[in-house]
């Protein structure tokens, strides 16, 4: 920015116009919230970083087996239906399931693992996890005593067992079936205050899979257990962005700016995180907004309007990230 526009832009904040006092200007005080070194939204260093991403494995296939928001609710418009918002990676591990989706899972593949991202009934159902075989589940340690419950009340009568449980606290990296994930904190609640949502980082060879899914945009805590933060010291950049765009471009400001997500702050996201190094994809990969809600123009309509690299998923999709 031109000083000329910055001091006029100066002017009308009064904060902004104390900083720049004549007696701060005249000491070379730096604004407070500014690192020294470090240029306003940069990363100091960063510059010295990769700039092109070159994959060291096959990478990580993910399969969209529901795409949309809570308010579907097995509602299709228009003879279009997105089940509720939950991926298959590898064939084997499941990010979050309802009944919705249970008939997306190929008839080849016996998945055993869960990884819930919270206790939300769009996300969460015991009894689908039963039903489809799952052993392990991977959840967030602040709701884990719940969830034992809910899924014995399940279980009570059926003859299934009860697979094993393991908590997650925010930060923490677990490796199965191949992947390693990591349990990052989101911005958004469920109906229990004391529970931490959670959105994950999957790793697999050099592939870095962000799937953030309920959060209202993405946090610096989050981000910085990515290692993709502004202050992250050990710096590593995303190699695909999956993320939830609730809310369409046309939306009017409602509750849920407070925990989910519109095109808009998704495009945002994606634009700085791409010029500042924190995510490079591969050539051509795009960004998938999932979880939409039921305002979206049908499928076809959607992709028309969105701004590259974002794209929007649909049930069935099938995508490899190197
Ligand atoms: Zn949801
Ligand atoms: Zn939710």
């Amino acid at each position: 920015m031109k000083r000329r526009n910055f001091l006029r832009i100066a002017a009308a904040s009064p904060i902004a116009a104390a900083l720049l006092s004549p007696l701060n200007l005249l000491r070379g005080q730096i604004p407070p919230n500014r690192p020294q070194g470090a240029p306003q939204g940069g990363f100091p260093g960063r510059s010295q970083g990769p700039t092109e991403y070159v994959p060291t494995g096959p990478g990580i296939k993910v399969r969209f087996m529901g795409t949309g928001g809570a308010d579907w609710r097995g509602q299709p418009i228009n003879g279009e239906y997105r089940r509720n918002a939950s991926i298959l990676v590898d064939g084997k591990v499941i990010f979050d399931l309802t009944q919705t989706a249970v008939d997306m899972i190929p008839a080849d593949c016996h998945p055993e693992t869960i990884f819930y991202t919270h206790s939300h009934n769009d996300h969460y159902v015991p009894k689908a996890a039963l039903d489809v075989g799952i052993k392990r589940v991977y959840l967030g340690e602040t709701w884990i005593d719940r969830a034992k419950e809910d899924f014995r009340k399940a279980a009570e009568g059926t003859g299934k067992p009860l697979p094993e449980f393991i908590p997650l606290k925010e930060g923490q990296t677990v490796t199965v079936e191949g992947l390693t994930v990591t349990a990052l904190p989101a911005n958004h609640a469920s109906n229990y205050n004391e529970e931490q949502t959670l959105i994950y980082l999957i790793v697999k060879d050099s592939a870095r899979l962000l799937y953030a899914t309920d959060t209202g945009g993405l946090t610096a805590r989050a981000l910085g257990f990515a290692g993709a933060g502004q202050f992250s010291r050990d710096r590593k950049f995303l190699t695909g962005i999956i993320m939830e765009a609730t809310m369409d471009a046309n939306y009017a400001p409602d509750q849920r700016i407070f925990s989910h997500s519109s095109v808009d702050l998704v495009a945002q996201t994606v634009q700085v995180l791409s010029q500042t190094r924190n995510y490079l994809p591969v050539e051509g990969q795009k960004v998938y907004i999932t979880h939409l809600g039921r305002s979206y123009p049908p499928q076809a309509e959607i992709d028309a309007t969105l701004p590259a690299p974002l794209s929007a998923a649909y049930d069935g999709l099938e995508v490899l990230y190197p």
